[in-house]
């Protein structure tokens, strides 16, 4: 089987219990919660059997144990995981307000994850792997950009797949830099995992089809469109699958989109049909918003099948 890799960030969530505006009053707390995109992503992989690996670093810390500990548990090889003493394992606050939309206080610069550098054991990983999962947000930080872009290079040259999530936020758009690197790693792209207006970030087309095809043309084999409680849709030359959204209660959205894009590229990597590829993607996005706590989602294939199996029903 086809091992994966991904580069990024390691931190633990911390949830506000309460609804409102951000952090400027004392409030009830609930976490911390193992977090940061690549590995709620890798956690979701490695939960369905598909070997992975990350490449991250952690200070030796509770923050950083909780990490460790939950994703060996789930088969998430942590070898180039880097133990930092005395540094502070990252982490986010996120406060949820009525309409939805979130705010956060973020600790990840300054944290040990943002001196991410080269290790022999990430030298390893990126020369024994077979497949790369790029992070948008990881090509805005000058040194993790550098190294995830040098990753992508050797994945291909060696003859192995990338799969891209832009995954940017509105605070990194303008980061220097970063509009070049995005365009380079779509390059090398074989599947395409944007949410929403996302699609349109390389090709502003008028329709969805048109910018898909666009972006197939350049040589993506795959791409596949998050549309949140819209469910989701999958592109491939001459096929477009729509998958409605399963009908779940919405307790915590972080978490969702990679979720999804692990068990979509597990089952891509075992070349199953697109069909079924969408059906448990979006049943695994579906799944991951019904708990609180960003990697408290992740499924297993039983309980995948046990979601899907309800909802025929
Ligand atoms: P994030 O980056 O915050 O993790 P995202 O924008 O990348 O999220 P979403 O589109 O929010 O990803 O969610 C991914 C997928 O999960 C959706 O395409 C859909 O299949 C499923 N999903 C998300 N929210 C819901 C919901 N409320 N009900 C049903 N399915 C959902
Ligand atoms: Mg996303």
């Amino acid at each position: 089987m086809r091992k994966v890799l991904t580069i990024g960030e390691v931190l633990v969530e911390i949830v506000a219990t309460t609804k409102g505006n951000g952090f400027i009053e004392a409030q009830p707390l609930i976490g911390p919660f193992p977090s940061g995109a690549p590995a709620i992503f890798l956690d979701q992989l490695g939960k369905l059997g598909t070997p992975c690996a990350i490449i991250s670093r952690v200070g030796d810390d509770d923050f950083g144990h909780v990490n460790l500990t939950r994703l060996r548990a789930d088969g998430v090889d942590v070898s180039g995981v880097e133990i930092a003493p005395g540094e502070s394992t990252g982490s986010a606050f996120v406060r949820y307000r009525e309409d939805g939309s979130r705010s956060f206080v973020y600790n990840i610069r300054h944290s040990a994850c943002g001196n991410l550098k080269p290790t022999d054991a990430s030298e390893a990983l990126i020369e024994s792997c077979d497949h790369l999962h790029v992070m948008g947000t990881a090509l805005s930080a000058p040194g993790l950009g550098e190294m995830v872009m040098d990753a992508a290079r050797r994945m291909k040259a060696r003859g192995g797949t990338i799969s891209f999530d832009p995954n940017l936020r509105p605070e990194i758009l303008n980061s220097p830099g970063l509009r070049e690197r995005l365009e380079a790693v779509l390059a090398m792209t074989d599947l395409f995992m944007p949410s929403g207006d996302e699609l349109f970030l390389f090709e502003p087309s008028r329709s969805e089809t048109d910018a898909a095809e666009a972006l197939l043309s350049r040589g993506i084999r795959t791409i596949v469109l998050k549309r949140g409680a819209g469910g989701a849709s999958l592109f491939e030359d001459g096929l477009r699958i729509d998958a409605t959204p399963l009908t779940v209660e919405e307790l915590d959205p972080t978490g969702a989109g990679d979720s999804f894009g692990g068990a979509f590229l597990s089952f891509w990597l075992a070349d199953a049909k697109p069909e079924l590829a969408l059906r448990y993607a979006n049943a695994a996005g579906a799944r991951a918003v019904t708990r609180i706590g960003p990697m408290e989602g992740t499924s297993t294939r039983a309980e995948l099948d046990a979601l899907l199996t309800l909802q025929k029903g």
